[in-house]
């Protein structure tokens, strides 16, 4: 029988890595002279010092509590750029709309997507516009692209790495941590996801949860002006376990993380529990990992903490050559592995 691809294999986890390295990358090898090239499988590409990174959406409802699927596609593609170290300057936005589908919602969303784009300063600048016959798609998916430049507070990050240990980067890519070297979490996790499917199903947490959508252009910058960052990831699809495990495979370093740290909000851990779900394979739409030089940890806490989407933030764990893969120090004192996500606990969330 011919083999089709599933619903997993777009789902961020290891099936979709499969999907990626034998079916897509392949064939797109050898393709110019990226600094990041696309092989890196990075938040963003880098070319010339420009930023470059795209993404599609395709949420189930479109308009949730926390957000709606036109403030995820700006924040998503702001967030990529800005973790790598760039600067967004400007978004391109593609809209692929249903036959049938109702021009208020879909004003609603633009309009939440313009507001978004003026909030984080970053400028929706190109775009385009398809429609398909009925049943050729659920309703509407948008694509947004964007672009931005070296931001400027990354050489003094950079310097400020390099007064504590070696540093070879000229980005914040999943592949610069080395032993040592502390996990910090901008805040709650879990929230993007249960609060989607809790209002998709009608499970009743979404009352006090929503969606944590934000852009985090403003806050990488203020925490590279402290200096010490050495990666940093937005843990969306595949939650915090799939983002530690992109680090450790990248960095051929062991993570452990410590259990007690790691910020969950309590509807979350409950809604969690009740459906069997990990939270840390959850999507998160505001968040990001960063990894930096031990001797800056509490700094850099400190200055996460002062910004509005940086309060909860925590030290979550370590880089470590003693382990291989990564390990989860839980609350009760033993050690769990924690493995990549096999496919999606909550599908189309981003
Ligand atoms: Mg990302």
């Amino acid at each position: 029988m011919a083999k089709k691809i599933t619903l997993a294999q777009g789902a961020g986890g290891e099936l979709m890595d499969q999907l990626i390295k034998e079916n897509i990358l392949r064939f797109f090898k050898n393709q110019g002279t990226a600094e990041v090239p696309l092989t890196a499988l990075d938040d963003a590409a880098v070319v010339d010092d420009i930023v470059f990174s795209t993404d599609s959406h395709t949420v189930q409802p479109l308009i949730f509590p926390g957000g709606d699927i036109g403030s995820l596609a700006v924040c998503g593609t702001i967030n990529d750029v800005s973790v790598v170290g760039g600067t967004p300057l400007a978004l391109s936005a593609g809209f692929i709309i249903e036959e049938g589908f109702s021009l208020e919602t879909f004003e609603a969303i633009v309009r939440s997507m313009g507001r978004m784009a003026k909030k984080a300063n970053v400028p929706i600048v190109t775009g385009d516009t398809k429609v398909v016959e009925k049943g050729a798609l659920q309703q509407f998916m948008i694509n947004t692209s964007g672009i931005g430049r070296r931001s400027p507070a990354l050489e003094k990050n950079i310097k400020e790495v390099k007064r504590h240990r070696k540093f070879r980067s000229r980005w914040l890519l999943d592949s610069n941590l080395e032993s040592g070297d502390v996990l910090i979490l901008s805040g709650n996790i879990g929230e993007h996801g249960i609060a989607l499917l809790s209002f998709r199903e009608g499970y009743g947490f979404e009352t006090m949860i929503h969606s944590d959508i934000a852009p985090l252009n403003g806050l990488m910058s203020m925490v590279l002006a402290e200096g010490g960052v050495v990666s940093a990831k937005d843990p969306t699809r595949g939650g915090l376990a799939n983002t530690v495990n992109e680090f450790s495979e990248k960095s051929q370093m062991g993570i452990l993380l410590n259990e007690d740290t790691i910020p969950i909000p309590k509807g979350v851990q409950s809604a969690c529990d009740m459906l069997g779900i990990d939270p840390l394979e959850i999507g998160n739409e505001g968040k990001v990992v960063l990894g930096v030089v031990k001797e800056k940890a509490d700094e850099l806490l400190a200055v996460l903490k002062k910004h509005p989407l940086g309060k909860r933030a925590a030290i979550i764990g370590e880089a470590t050559d003693k382990i291989s893969g990564v390990a989860l120090q839980t609350a009760v004192g033993g050690k769990r592995i924690v493995r990549k996500p096999l496919g999606d606990p909550i599908p189309r969330i981003c």
